[in-house]
């Protein structure tokens, strides 16, 4: 399914074949397998609308689970994000999807369409949301407030080793509740894998393909024994890294910027420089670690920005010492 010249339009007319032969009950999104079913995985992609990577392994998994449709235990539902901001090649169309699942907006195209999400949302056993990052990755890694089982599925998923979390305690951001939040909240598993750089990649591919394969693979063998399920704490050899955010970098104004070049995962030291508050003003990082979600946005022909800027220019995030599920839970 995956070459590179495939285009962001071309992959949503090819994903929109499959809704037409298996529909759900919202737009843009396919639904495989018993109704009836006792377990249903639901995958996310581009919920950010340039974040496009996983939808080729996607198409392919949908291809290969409807050759045998009868043989499937479990339900499945694969839907497509924002599609108005796929076609756009834009993150969003009016405001973040991923910070609309507080549900309060039925105006906006985004509020909307978290509703139609929530419908299906709320059915999934395990919820596997497909992102990117804005600018490059060192490795994929894993991103979600801590939640025992969520973290045996990704662990179990073996898409990346590095898993970026925080107490459930604490939203992700000030902005409104994301859609893996929101399911979790709920008491059921949600996953939120950042592929790397967003946009097509025979990285995203690969990634996304092979973790889908192993989660769907272990759901079918699991209730083929008549067994819920939920996989087992990962042994030590295969237990994922833990991270957490230990220092958020406010944006400082509308002269910032980053030096170029920095990618979510790089090292820093304590005192090296990350950009400019300003003209003659160094912006250097408070502690050593390493460097989540650098900011760098889009700015005119004259340098000014294009649309204003608040949130963190850059975090700084720390391996934690002790497993998380000592911390907090
Ligand atoms: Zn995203």
């Amino acid at each position: 399914m995956f070459s590179p010249e495939i285009n962001a339009n071309s992959l949503l007319e090819a994903f929109e074949q499959r809704v037409k032969l298996y529909p759900s009950t919202i737009p843009s999104c396919v639904q495989l397998g018993p109704k009836n079913a006792s377990f249903t995985v639901v995958i996310g992609s581009a919920i950010h609308g340039n974040e496009t990577g996983s939808i080729p392994a996607v198409i392919s998994m949908i291809d290969d689970l409807s050759e045998d449709l009868e043989s499937l235990n479990a339900c499945y539902f694969f839907f497509l994000g924002n599609t108005d901001a796929i076609r756009a090649g834009v993150r969003f169309i009016e405001r973040d999807l991923n910070r609309c699942f507080h549900l309060s907006d039925s105006k906006s195209l985004e509020g909307k369409r978290s509703q139609e999400l929530a419908s299906i949302l709320e059915k999934a056993d395990l919820f596997i949301d497909y992102h990117q990052t804005n600018q490059p990755a060192v490795f994929p890694f894993f991103t979600f407030a801590y939640h025992e089982e969520s973290y045996c599925w990704a662990a179990h998923m073996r898409a990346a080793e590095h898993f970026v979390t925080r107490d459930m305690k604490v939203a992700f951001s000030s902005e409104g509740l994301c859609g893996d939040e929101w399911v979790r909240n709920k008491g059921k598993s949600a996953v939120t894998l950042e592929l790397g750089k967003a946009g097509l990649s025979h990285d995203a591919y690969r990634t996304t393909l092979a973790s889908l394969q192993r989660v769907i693979g272990f759901v079918e063998t699991e209730l083929d024994h008549g067994r819920r399920p939920i996989p087992k704490t990962p042994e030590p050899e295969l237990d994922l890294h833990f991270f957490e955010v230990a220092a958020k970098l406010p944006w400082p104004g509308d002269d910032a910027a980053l030096r170029p070049g920095l990618e979510n995962f790089q090292s820093v030291k304590r005192s090296e420089e990350l950009g400019i508050i300003k003209p003659g003003e160094t912006l250097t990082a408070p502690m050593g670690g390493f460097l989540m979600f650098p900011k760098y946005p889009k700015r005119d022909s004259e340098g000014r920005l294009i649309e204003a800027q608040g949130g963190d220019i850059v975090q700084i995030i720390r391996p934690l010492e002790t497993h998380p599920r000592l911390l907090w839970v």
